[in-house]
């Protein structure tokens, strides 16, 4: 019957919340997140002639082994296909699989479930079809599957915290040295992630404009990536404004980083908090990523007593925020904030307090 028996094999990857660092990766930059407790999982067999994918709230997916290819329908399958293509590429010996999709991370929220979906799978297809791979290859792998089946030009960032992760602890990420820092989250600071609802499909276009834009302010200051671009250089003559406000996004995000690094390691949650406000700020003027509902989280949550600072998280154009605070109110903040925001807008937003929790493996 060509059917394999053998014991289910599964593998889960965490979501990642992007504490600083908007935009930055792509450009070379650094950023700073960390893997949260909320996670996607892969679990299944393998089969000899097949590839079916089932996730819950998504069209079933079956295709031939053989026949490997983005799909034009069911796109949610290319996150799957993708990391099966770029495995096989690498010389693992993926044949055919089933595999069902659960898990409790928010679906298109800016808390990355495309790279904790793309980890899985990696993770899952190398318990089945045993080979040797870096950790960082692995990472690489799922990108390039995001970027060849799904058409998003997305960075490294999202596969390698959701991979480094490490509980109660940020990451620090060096896009272009690839160096991975791992630093003590001070345990009297909180995060609460408040999903405004409105999804975003980042293949629709806003992402890659923007990585255009960026690219080509790269170019009009005369530099390789922004990451070269110094913020004292921001204010040169005869840059087109919108790419000076691009630019100064990503400048100035990477200059936040740096800073909250040090931050971090002094134990500093008011100076860290600050920093997010901040970076909030130059997402709804500099680079445009914001959104009614993301401002309005990130206002009512500023005003919350015990709260250090707020912000949209991941890509932005809808998805979520998230906010800073002393620990021991996180779950008051976060039930106020979720109040307020549906006395406003008739819209239960999901709110919840997260923890830091270690990477997928
Ligand atoms: P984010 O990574 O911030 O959650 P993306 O737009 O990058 O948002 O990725 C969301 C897409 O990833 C979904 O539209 C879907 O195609 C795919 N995806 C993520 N999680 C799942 C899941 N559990 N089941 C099926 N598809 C998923
Ligand atoms: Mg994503």
């Amino acid at each position: 019957m060509g059917v394999t028996t053998r014991d289910a094999v599964s593998a889960c990857a965490p979501g990642r919340v992007e504490l600083l660092g908007n935009h930055t990766d792509y450009n070379q930059g650094v950023v700073l997140g960390a893997a949260i407790n909320r996670v996607i999982c892969v679990s299944g067999d393998m089969n000899d002639r097949t590839i079916r994918l089932i996730s819950p709230g998504f069209r079933d997916v079956e295709i031939q082994a053989t026949e490997l290819q983005p799909q034009q329908e069911n796109r949610w399958a290319n996150y799957i296909l993708g990391v099966a293509a770029e495995l096989r590429q690498l010389g693992v010996p993926v044949r055919g699989f089933h595999a069902r999709v659960r898990g409790d991370l928010p679906i298109g929220s800016g808390l990355s479930s495309s790279a904790a979906l793309e980890l899985s799978t990696a993770l899952f297809l190398l318990k089945l079809f045993p080979f040797e791979l870096t950790r960082l290859e692995i990472a690489k792998a799922c990108q390039r599957a995001e970027h060849r089946y799904v058409g998003v030009q997305s960075g490294l960032l999202d596969q390698v915290i959701s991979l480094f992760g490490r509980a109660q602890h940020a990451v620090f990420f060096d896009c272009r040295t690839e160096e991975i820092r791992t630093i003590p989250f001070p345990s009297s600071l909180g995060l609460i992630i408040a999903d405004s609802g409105r999804q975003r499909e980042l293949a629709s276009g806003e992402y890659n404009l923007r990585r255009t834009e960026t690219q080509n302010a790269a170019a009009a200051f005369g530099v390789t990536a922004l990451r070269d671009l110094k913020p004292a250089e921001l204010d040169r003559a005869n840059i087109p404004d919108l790419l000076r406000r691009r630019a100064r996004h990503v400048v100035e995000e990477n200059d936040r980083v740096w800073r909250a690094v040090q931050l971090l390691q002094a134990g500093d949650g008011h100076g860290f908090g600050k920093l997010m406000n901040e970076s909030h700020e130059s997402s709804r003027r500099n680079f445009e990523n914001s959104t009614p509902e993301l401002d309005l989280l990130v206002s009512i949550a500023q005003r919350l007593p015990g709260v250090l600072g707020a912000r949209l998280t991941g890509a932005g154009f809808g998805g979520a925020t998230v906010t800073l605070c002393e620990t021991n109110e996180a779950p008051a903040i976060a039930q106020q904030l979720a109040k307020s925001y549906s006395a406003q807008t008739g819209t239960e937003p999901q709110v919840f307090v997260c923890e830091i929790a270690d990477g997928a493996h």
